[in-house]
């Protein structure tokens, strides 16, 4: 039995094309129907796409138009754009945070050196950096107060 004959042997079809299809197997605890095939982990509405319509382009997701999580029938099923999903565009995100390693400056974005605004959770900041332009500002701060001290003094007869 090849793995798409067994997939159908899991699946509740009917003649019906407009009913949803339903998988009798394992299912994960979103209710969505759960496979393995060659080793590898399937979600089964995600299988059935791909041995229907084709395969997933690469970071597109499954949805149901019926909203009926185990159901695998492929009229039921659309790819979708990450952009519609914003929880999958947060994990992209954190996907994309991952191969960057050091701030534009070069300091590295260790546990310590990374700070996250509670109102931005999403935006990487660097604590060096922050504290090298906190720095900074104090100089300049000390240098205009410095500057309009000796203008004072120089006006005074
Ligand atoms: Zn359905
Ligand atoms: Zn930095």
């Amino acid at each position: 039995m090849t793995p798409q004959q067994k997939f159908w042997t899991k699946v509740n079809k009917t003649n019906n094309h407009n009913q949803c299809w339903e998988w009798t197997a394992a299912h994960n605890n979103k209710g969505y129907g759960t496979l393995q095939i060659n080793k590898q982990k399937w979600l089964a509405h995600r299988y059935s796409y791909t041995i229907n319509k084709g395969p997933i382009p690469n970071g597109y997701y499954i949805t149901h138009t019926c909203d009926n999580p185990p159901c695998v029938n492929p009229n039921h099923l659309t790819a979708a754009t990450p952009k519609t999903n914003a929880r999958d565009m947060t994990n992209k995100h954190r996907h994309h945070e991952q191969n960057i390693t050091h701030c534009p400056k070069g300091h590295e974005y260790t546990d310590e050196n990374t700070y996250r605004k509670p109102s931005k959770p999403n935006q990487r900041l660097c604590h060096t950096c922050i504290n090298n332009r906190n720095k900074q500002r104090t100089n300049r701060q000390e240098q205009n107060r410095r500057y309009w001290q000796n203008r004072k003094n120089k006006q005074q007869p």
